[in-house]
């Protein structure tokens, strides 16, 4: 069903108390990203997505299915993004003639339908004590996923000019654990702490105004890039 704009969206299985701060913080990255409406095209619990994406990979694209293990997922993370990347040169004409080899033809972003609102709350507040990741509520941890869907559509981590410097940041830099965890965990929390602190630190500072610049670059020159119509005239026909 589509919902806000997104084609792809089913939150019947997710606490709508969780689903309401999703929306709020999906409209202000859609407000200052409007871009994303185009590629932000599945939204919903794990099995929903995740099964989206391997139906659209092999369908459409045949390419593998990725095989998840639902059971440690939901014991590690209460939310994820999943995309489908243009990965073999014979599925460049697939939908236009502008893609390129980092394409995303779908990201979907995956929220834990186990976690109930209170769940959620305290795990946030213990990540908060702890001082475990940059995201410390519901509306962080949506920025955080949105994130890496930014960095990947940017190719943030495949700049050799800003992959130096956030290796650089890294090295030099005290940040909580799971921030520090790899390169996309570092893109994709500092952009999160950016959008509610843009001045937090010189990381934070450094990966938001890097993405804030590719955007912009992007939106100039890549309007028609990516585009929802394709993925509803394509994708959406394929039955579940
Ligand atoms: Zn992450």
């Amino acid at each position: 069903m589509e919902i806000f704009g997104i084609p792809d969206c089913n939150l019947s299985r997710i606490d709508y108390r969780i689903g309401i701060e999703i929306f709020s913080a999906l409209e202000v990255c859609f407000q200052k990203y409007p871009l994303l409406k185009n590629v932000i095209n599945c939204l919903g619990d794990y099995p929903y997505v995740l099964e989206k994406r391997n139906i659209v990979a092999t369908k459409v694209f045949n390419q593998r299915a990725v095989k998840y293990d639902l059971n440690s997922l939901y014991k590690t993370a209460s939310f994820c993004a999943a995309y489908l990347n243009v990965d073999d040169p014979r599925n460049y004409e697939k939908l236009n003639t502008l893609m390129y080899y980092n394409r995303l033809l779908f990201s979907g972003i995956c929220i834990n339908e186990k976690d109930s609102y209170e769940d959620l709350k305290y795990m946030l507040r213990q990540y908060k004590s702890k001082n475990t990741t940059y995201c410390t509520s519901i509306r962080q941890c949506i920025y955080h996923e949105v994130g890496h869907v930014l960095s990947r559509m940017l190719c943030i981590e495949k700049n050799g000019v800003t992959l130096a410097k956030i290796n650089e940041l890294m090295e030099t830099g005290d940040y909580p654990r799971y921030t520090m965890s790899s390169v996309s965990e570092f893109v994709a929390d500092c952009f999160a702490k950016y959008m509610v602190d843009q001045n937090f630190n010189e990381a934070v500072n450094t990966i938001g105004k890097s993405i804030d610049l590719f955007y912009h670059y992007f939106e100039k020159t890549c309007k028609d890039f990516y585009s929802q119509d394709l993925y509803k005239e394509k994708i959406l026909k394929i039955e579940r």
